[in-house]
């Protein structure tokens, strides 16, 4: 036994552990800290142990690393590049319980657990890399733990507390769906809860559970997507051409929704599979591509694996599993997945690569986007970046040569843009002399819709009823006594609820803070939005889709298939509506106040506007209904809205580039954001003091800062910031091991950070 360090999950420096010889890093051991059993990741031996008496590692998990060698060299970089623990990307691409059979058998009746008895450690690395590179098969490695159930009846805990007083089987249940995080298979829940299927029916009548079946994601609508094998067009082909297989290359397909980009990438992935190669396909949402999913398993059928951060652990298990054991060649996920255990890539595609859910916004703040391209040179594979909108970082790569534009410009068969009329809302206030919600234009454009029976879908970016209270007397806005943000109020719960931390409390009837009746609410959301709807038609049907009526798993997935089906009249929402499901009646798209994202103080706000609009006015009309889009602002002057209204991309950049260029924002810059949370505004800023004192030594940077964070407040601790801007990226990793984030320290680090206005 030698001095090992261990690293775990957890916000922890490594620590010192006695473990056997021999073990490689990227191995997984069970260690005890603080007397509980916990997995950590081998990173190697400890050449300065500490002098305190050491503990020895429980046991050891892995037979050799599970993970495919050039996945193990990601990892490593993402670590450095992000500057996180291991363990943390670790945790992204094999699920805790995925853990490799011991009585697993070789050779002579000779076990993988009588190699670990013997300490031929070494023995089991060579076995380990004669798996991963296909030499030795090892069938039993893994067992597929019971996915018993097909029925997949889950259950989840619902948003009421939990009451003071339950029986001990009542407790059981909602402490194991708490452990597990809220929601369980019922059979899992009745085993592990040891109750049953009774106890679970009192706890759902009494509303504190309640029973869905999961939407099965490769069957859902499969009977509608006959796989048809199209001939591909010129642009296609050409497209194809373009792309050398066997290399590296990055490589951006832009073509309109509709223009063909999928048949690009199906027809490629056809030709690396029959190579013998795998394929990973990223998606920003996999609830809401079902036909994509539908066409997949169509094309593929057997072979394809899906990745979905909302499926259960049995299920993502078991689709992991399926990687490990090669068995699906096609894996098809969202973020998360660029970490999936696939082996010997051929292809990577990265669909609508400007959506920021590639990037996650919590630790470890990877985005998947940029981690492929880094994957596909370590595979040396091409890989495709397709979109309608490309990002400006993706855009600029391409107009320097960094990456080969490939496009597809033909508009399929018989679809045309839609029609976009835009309305004043500074006019429409003269005229009406008040606040005008629905301008003239958009209330007899949906009059008309809804005579022929047609679909209306309304986007308004902001939910709740009002978007704060405002004291009419003192000026005063209604605020969260723990965050810096003012009380949203949403009429259905009759609360005034904070966003942030979810603090609420019954609307007060006078002001708080001058004790006048004059409180009003400002600026109408989604949920308000619906109620002047259903008094404004009542014979619709009116189905509104935002984060508050979302809430439940499938919820979204399950309106938007009603809204396909022409269940819905009138579909109003936040920009969830953008993406996803393409309503075949649907022609008119109402935007009833476009500006509302150019107020965020964030540089990237032109572009997520035009990104927003652009896609949402994209839903109206298919080939054989034109859509009309009516959009309304009240800065008709802006790029973003300009080239919205155009639908016109390029103009688009070439209006916003040279402002990024001139303020030096990426994609001319790379920035790090550095995060500090205090209980005092001084805590928070002190350690981003020290560390600018550190940073003032490289030449190349420029600090702003240290800052309060636009969102100086939230749940009662005070956030400042630090922000790094260099003309090169190494800049920002000198930056890094100049002044090295400790995991357990007060700061964070976000690189190459998406959000600022929070
Ligand atoms: P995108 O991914 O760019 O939105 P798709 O690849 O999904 O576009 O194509 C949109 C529709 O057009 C699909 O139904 C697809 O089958 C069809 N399609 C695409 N290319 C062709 C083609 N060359 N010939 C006939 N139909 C095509
Ligand atoms: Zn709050």
């Amino acid at each position: 036994m030698i001095p090992t360090l261990i690293e775990l999950a957890r916000p922890l420096p490594p620590l010192t552990y006695l473990a056997p010889e021999g073990l490689q890093v990227g191995m997984r051991v069970h260690v005890k800290v603080r007397n509980s059993l916990t997995w950590g990741l081998v990173l190697g031996s400890d050449a300065n142990p500490p002098r305190a008496k050491l503990k020895p590692i429980e046991a050891v998990l892995d037979p050799f690393p599970l993970l495919p060698p050039k996945l193990r060299d990601l990892l490593k970089f993402a670590a450095d590049y992000y500057g996180c623990g291991l363990a943390h990307l670790m945790a992204l691409c094999l699920p805790q319980h995925v853990q490799a059979d011991w009585q697993t058998p070789l050779s002579e009746g000779e076990r993988l657990c009588d190699l670990r008895a013997a300490d031929s450690w070494q023995r089991l690395m060579d076995i380990g890399d004669a798996w991963h590179d296909g030499r030795q098969s090892l069938p039993s490695l893994f067992h597929r733990r019971e996915l018993r159930g097909a029925g997949l009846t889950e259950v989840c805990r619902t948003s009421l507390p939990h009451p003071v007083k339950v029986n001990a089987t009542q407790g059981r249940v909602l402490s194991a769906l708490e452990t597990a995080g809220g929601s369980m298979l019922e059979s899992e829940l009745i085993e592990t809860a040891q109750v049953s299927a009774s106890v679970l029916n009192t706890l759902e009548k009494h509303g504190l559970i309640e029973r869905v079946r999961r939407l099965d994601l490769l069957s859902q609508k499969r009977e509608d997507v006959v796989h048809k094998q199209v001939v591909l067009n010129e642009e296609q082909r050409k497209a194809i051409d373009g792309i050398a297989m066997q290399t590296f290359g990055v490589h951006l397909l832009y073509g309109v929704t509709g223009s063909g980009k999928t048949e690009v990438y199906l027809e490629l992935a056809q030709r690396v599979l029959e190579s013998g190669k795998r394929v990973l396909w990223l998606v920003p949402e996999i609830g809401l591509t079902p036909r994509l999913l539908a066409r997949l398993e169509a094309r593929f059928p057997g072979r394809v694996a899906v990745g979905h951060a909302g499926l259960n652990n049995t299920e993502k298990q078991a689709d992991v599993v399926r990687l490990l054991k090669d068995e699906a060649p096609l894996f098809v996920g969202v973020r998360n997945a660029v970490l999936a255990p696939l082996r010997d890539i051929g292809l990577i595609v990265v669909d609508e690569e400007q959506e920021a859910s590639y990037k996650s916004e919590e630790h470890p703040r990877i985005n998947a986007r940029d981690l492929a391209i880094k994957r596909a040179q370590i595979e040396n594979c091409p890989i495709v970046l397709g979109t309608a909108t490309p990002s400006l970082e993706s855009w600029h790569a391409a107009q320097s040569g960094r990456y080969k534009l490939l496009q597809l410009l033909e508009r399929p068969a018989g679809s045309q843009l839609p029609r976009v009329l835009v309305v004043d809302l500074r006019e429409c206030y003269k005229a009406a002399r008040k606040k005008v919600v629905f301008s003239p234009l958009l209330l007899k454009a949906m009059n008309e819709t809804l005579e022929r029976r047609e679909q209306v879908m309304l986007l308004l970016n902001r939910r709740g009823f009002e978007n704060f209270w405002m004291c009419r007397a003192c000026g005063r806005t209604l605020d969260c006594p723990h965050c810096s943000v003012s009380l949203t109020f949403h009429k259905g719960a009759y609360r005034l609820r904070c966003h942030l931390c979810g603090w609420e409390t019954a609307p007060p009837e006078i002001c708080p803070h001058c004790g006048t009746e004059h409180l009003r609410g400002v600026g109408e959301g989604t949920e308000q939005i619906e109620d002047q709807l259903s008094a404004l038609f009542p014979a619709a049907r009116i189905l509104r889709l935002d984060r508050d009526t979302t809430q439940r798993r499938g919820a979204l997935e399950a309106g938007l298939l009603a809204a396909e089906q022409g269940e819905v009249d009138i579909l109003v929402g936040t920009q969830m509506l953008a993406k996803g499901h393409t309503f075949p009646k649907l022609t008119l798209v109402g935007i009833l106040n476009a500006d509302l994202g150019l107020k965020i103080a964030d540089f990237r706000a032109a572009e997520r506007t035009f990104h927003l609009l652009t896609q949402v006015a994209g839903r109206a009309g298919r080939a054989d209904l034109p859509g009309r889009v009516i959009l309304q602002t009240y800065s008709p002057d802006h790029p973003a809205i300009v080239h919205a209204v155009a639908q016109n991309f390029i103009g688009f950049a070439e209006a916003e580039l040279p402002y990024r260029q001139g303020m030096g924002y990426p994609p001319y810059a790379a920035m790090s954001l550095y995060r500090s949370e205090g209980e005092s505004p001084e805590a928070a800023i002190e350690p981003l003091r020290q560390l600018k004192t550190r940073l003032a030594t490289i030449p190349s940077l420029r600090i702003l800062g240290p800052l309060e964070a636009p969102i100086a407040k939230v749940k009662d601790r005070y956030r400042m910031q630090l922000i790094l801007k260099a003309r090169i990226r190494n800049s920002l990793s000198e930056a890094m091991h100049l002044a090295p984030i400790k995991p357990d320290g007060p700061i964070t680090l976000d690189r190459d950070p998406l959000s600022f206005g929070t």
